[in-house]
């Protein structure tokens, strides 16, 4: 198929791509806009939360326009999966990176050579790789798509250096539009995306990032252990995933349900790589109900049917804590996200933040707890408070899915009254004293 200009795909068209190619009858919402907008040639940054079909927006433009799509995606580990997710859709897609052997390696480059591909999987790391660059330009490439593009902004939660290389691109690739796709961006991470890409009269599209089915509960830590086994009481029999700060605390945590009879099971990076895919395909087979994990698990886990997340220590920032609760609930089915929340978890975050050498990333990681913080201690709206972060406005008086806008909060009252106590000493130990203040906090 030649490549055309805007307007060269009706809709009618495409809406028979979309049957053709995935068999589905219906675009989501936002996806036939990014569509044309890569079709028309133009540079995009669409930002959709989790499970919202990112991949369908780039893989269909592939499939119709001449060349090959060159997808960078962060994770080696995903880029099979997402390989064979594609393949298995009729896609030609394959993936060029340091886990191929030399004869699989020469075989791609040969089908790239020939035109033979729509997709290709790279890590961001590939660019930097001597003679890359060169390579690329000798291959037909008809756009560029950039997969989790908040990894090149030193303001997300995410940064990883290697993606600043992508910079390159609109500079060397000249004629090639470039599509940016992140599923978490602040205000200022979509201006840093924008920027850094440095995307040309880029066409923006914000889905709405609200999840309906999702309730929002904050209650003060004061027994995790106790509080977490009382919540599993309402969640019998369905799959969660129980988020843990520390490798020590994920394993105490696995070991006292394991011994109060919830099949449970640890997940951490230290484990070694066959363990940790064990656990995975437990969990995604229902044989294991309850991962108990750090942050380090959920990437790439894509069970439509996880019914509650719970937290039992303040995550780090709002965009990880987002991102971990979005994984719960995505059939649309009713699901729950529990945060435990106390003074010494902040007085934590902020030791842990202030650890930080380099002064820009200090007071980055300085915001991103207090605006945790700000999350956890507030007694309005949940829903709110969260859209708002990320810029959205949410304009219903009552949202029906969190703890203060159900009135479960003011059971609390007290408690509330005396955690803004202690973080107000938090907060003003920052400017007088803090060393002080926080070993009075944690004792
Ligand atoms: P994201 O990358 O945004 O998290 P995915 O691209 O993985 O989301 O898509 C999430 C799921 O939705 C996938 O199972 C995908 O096949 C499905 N999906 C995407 N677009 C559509 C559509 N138009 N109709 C039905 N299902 C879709
Ligand atoms: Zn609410």
């Amino acid at each position: 198929m030649e490549q055309g200009g805007a307007g060269r795909w009706s809709d009618a068209e495409l809406h028979g791509a979309l049957a053709r190619v995935f068999g589905y009858t219906a675009f989501r919402p936002h996806q036939i806009e990014i569509v044309k907008g890569i079709l028309g040639g133009h540079d995009s940054l669409s930002i959709m939360p989790t499970g919202g079909g990112k991949s369908l927006c780039f893989q269909l433009p592939s499939h119709l326009m001449d060349g090959v799509c060159v997808v960078i995606s962060p994770l080696i580990s995903l880029m099979k999966d997402q390989v064979d997710a594609a393949c298995a859709n009729g896609l030609r897609a394959a993936a060029l990176n340091s886990s191929l052997s030399p004869g699989e390696h020469r075989a791609v480059r040969e089908a790239l050579a020939s035109g033979e591909l729509d997709l290709l999987y790279i890590s961001p790391e590939r660019l930097s790789a001597p003679g890359f660059w060169e390579a690329l330009a000798s291959w037909p490439v008809s756009f560029f798509a950039v997969d989790e593009a908040h990894c090149i902004s030193q303001w997300g939660h995410d940064f990883r250096p290697d993606y600043l290389a992508l910079s390159g691109l609109v500079e060397r690739f000249p004629q090639c539009p470039v599509a940016a796709f992140t599923a978490t961006a602040t205000p200022e991470v979509e201006r840093d995306i924008l920027s850094r890409l440095g995307l040309r009269e880029p066409r923006l599209i914000r889905a709405s990032f609200d999840r309906p089915n999702l309730f929002y509960h904050v209650l003060p830590k004061e027994e995790p252990h106790a509080q977490l086994l009382s919540f599993l009481g309402g969640h019998a029999g369905e799959s969660g995933i129980v988020y843990r700060s520390t490798r020590r605390k994920v394993e105490e945590t696995a070991a006292f349900l394991q011994k109060k009879g919830v099949k449970a099971e640890a997940y951490h990076a230290g484990l070694p790589d066959a363990e940790r895919m064990r656990v995975q395909e437990a969990f995604r087979r229902d044989e294991c109900p309850v991962v108990v994990a750090t942050v380090a698990f959920g990437m790439g886990i894509d069970k439509p049917d996880v019914r509650f997340v719970a937290h039992l220590d303040l995550p780090k920032n709002v965009e990880g804590y987002y991102q971990e609760t979005g994984r719960a609930g995505r059939d649309g089915d009713p699901a729950h996200c529990l945060l435990l929340y106390s003074a010494a978890d902040m007085a934590q975050l902020l030791y842990f933040a202030r650890q930080t050498e380099d002064e820009e990333q200090r007071s980055i990681a300085e915001k991103h707890a207090y605006a945790m913080l700000e999350y956890a201690e507030r007694s309005q709206c949940r829903r709110k408070a969260l859209l708002s972060y990320f810029g959205e406005a949410f304009e219903e008086p009552n949202c029906g899915g969190c703890d203060v806008c159900t009135g479960e909060i003011q059971e609390e009252d007290y408690t509330i009254e005396a955690q803004k106590a202690l973080s107000a000493m938090v907060r003003s130990g920052c400017r007088f004293g803090r060393v002080l203040i926080m070993d009075i906090l944690m004792g």
